[in-house]
């Protein structure tokens, strides 16, 4: 009998990736996807704990999952709860205690277990929080859901570079990187399920040092390289990267590999060097500066993105001033930014000088109006531009659909269904807040089978 599963995920898209493969991995369980907790045998919170109040956000949605839950069982049916995902890692058995409803709390590292764990909460409460000794991609199912035009594979996971300020290092563990055999074959099976695009996943993808099918150690560059070739692949992309981790290798594809979209999330935090050491980000903001403009060498039209924080202990008007003079230096085409979130059990959080809130919301507010300024130059510069843009899904009006140029630009234009897909050159006819519009460039029918 079909048992309805729900997941809700929150955060990255590692954690989009994770909520996929658990979906496949309780399948042949019987299990298929609901839309919302109503109703639903299986309901899994995938949670977040980069920022913010993501300990209170959990326990208020799992709030109205309680209610869901009694209101089932007032109905003789049964819903299983589980949360998963770094806020399960970093609270484990403190949330059984506070939510007694709650069946299962599992780990990022564990969620291969999950069909043992649902079968052992028929009888008992699970808490699985541990690090396996053998990876978890070994366990997983090969990936079997239609992906859609634009994919995610994760090659990467874990990080080893404790930033003062940051919970990956304790809730994902260390780093580790899959065999690149294992990365082809998952990219192969996605391209012949129709992704026509595929974005890399690492917590920090550019540190891969994976086995190489011939036994060596392949970096980012070379697994690039390799997957460049699959028949069907049009567009690769890679993220989340971190600056020390730029090699000659990755450069060289930007200028070599024509599938490589020319985009980058390459955050850098602060523009000042003295916040950098505190946060242990083992760079400076003139390597930093001194990196883009090889990357800028190998590929003249790379777009760069960043992440920022601000107020970050002991940030001074002066190191704010560095982080702004290093956007207007830089010019992005799209960033995020963040307040300072002090993080339990990371270094930062205990450090005595806290930034007032009211500050950090004033050098926010300065930061996201430059970045915003920068970002809608980039796009207004492409009016009039004809971009190759891959069609993905249906837009939001009747005969629209929506799709990424190369530079992540969300695009929407009038174009038949069965466009989807395919790569297409738009003539740019305006820069709107978050997206741009186009209309099928009259010269050229498709760009299809050409990586652009
Ligand atoms: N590995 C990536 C790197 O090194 O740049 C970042 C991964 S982290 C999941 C995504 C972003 O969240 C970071 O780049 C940082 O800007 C932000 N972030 C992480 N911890 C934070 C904190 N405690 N407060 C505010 N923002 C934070
Ligand atoms: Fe977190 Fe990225 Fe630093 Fe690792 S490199 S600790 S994931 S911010």
């Amino acid at each position: 009998m079909k048992k309805r599963l729900f997941i809700k995920t929150y955060g990255c898209q590692m954690n989009v990736y994770d909520s996929a493969r658990i979906a496949e991995l309780l399948t042949p369980l019987g299990y298929e996807a609901a839309t919302g907790p109503e109703g639903a045998d299986l309901v899994i919170l995938n949670t977040c704990h980069i920022r913010d109040k993501a300990v209170e956000k959990m326990f208020s949605e799992l709030g109205t999952i309680r209610r869901l839950k009694h209101a089932q069982e007032r109905h003789g049916g049964r819903m299983v709860v589980a949360v998963g995902g770094c806020v399960a890692q970093a609270e484990g058995a403190e949330i059984l205690e506070r939510a007694p409803f709650v069946d299962i709390v599992f780990g990022p590292q564990a969620y291969h277990r999950l069909p043992e764990m649902v079968a052992r909460a028929a009888t008992e409460r699970v808490l699985d929080t541990s690090f396996p000794a053998e990876p978890k991609f070994d366990y997983l199912p090969e990936t079997s859901a239609t992906p859609g035009v634009s994919a995610f594979l994760a090659v990467q996971e874990g990080c080893d570079k404790f930033c003062t300020f940051c919970v990956v290092p304790y809730t994902r563990g260390a780093e580790y990187s899959r065999p690149a055999a294992e990365i082809i074959a998952e990219a192969r099976r996605l391209a012949d399920s129709g992704a026509r695009e595929i974005t890399l996943l690492g917590q920090n993808v550019n540190a891969y040092h994976g086995l190489s099918p011939k036994g060596g150690v392949w970096g980012l560059g070379e697994l690039i390289g390799a997957l460049a070739g699959i028949p069907g692949l049009a567009r690769l992309r890679y993220t989340t990267s971190h600056p020390k981790d730029v090699d000659d290798a990755l450069i060289a594809a930007h200028r070599d590999i024509a599938e490589l979209m020319p985009y980058l999330h390459l955050p850098v935090q602060s523009g000042s060097d003295r916040v950098l050491a505190a946060m242990n980000r083992r760079h400076t903001a003139d390597q930093y500066r001194r990196t883009v403009e090889r990357l800028r060498r190998a590929r003249p039209d790379i777009a760069l993105s960043s992440d920022f924080i601000v107020g970050f202990p002991g940030e001074s008007e002066a190191d704010f001033r560095a982080t702004t003079d290093l956007v207007r230096d830089i010019g992005f085409a799209q960033a995020f930014s963040f307040k300072y979130s002090p993080r339990p059990g990371t270094p930062a959080a205990n450090a005595a000088d806290q930034i007032p809130e009211p500050v950090k919301a004033d050098r926010l507010a300065i930061l996201q109006a430059l970045l915003h300024e920068q970002q809608q130059a980039f796009n207004q510069a492409c009016v009039g531009e004809v971009l190759p843009v891959l069609f993905e899904k249906p837009g939001r009006h009747p005969g629209q659909l929506v799709g990424r140029s190369p530079y992540l630009q969300s695009i929407h234009a009038e174009a038949p269904a069965e466009r989807i897909g395919d790569i297409v050159p738009l003539t740019i006819r305006a820069a709107l807040p978050n997206s741009l519009a186009g209309a099928i460039a009259p010269q050229s029918p498709s760009l299809d089978g050409v990586a652009a």
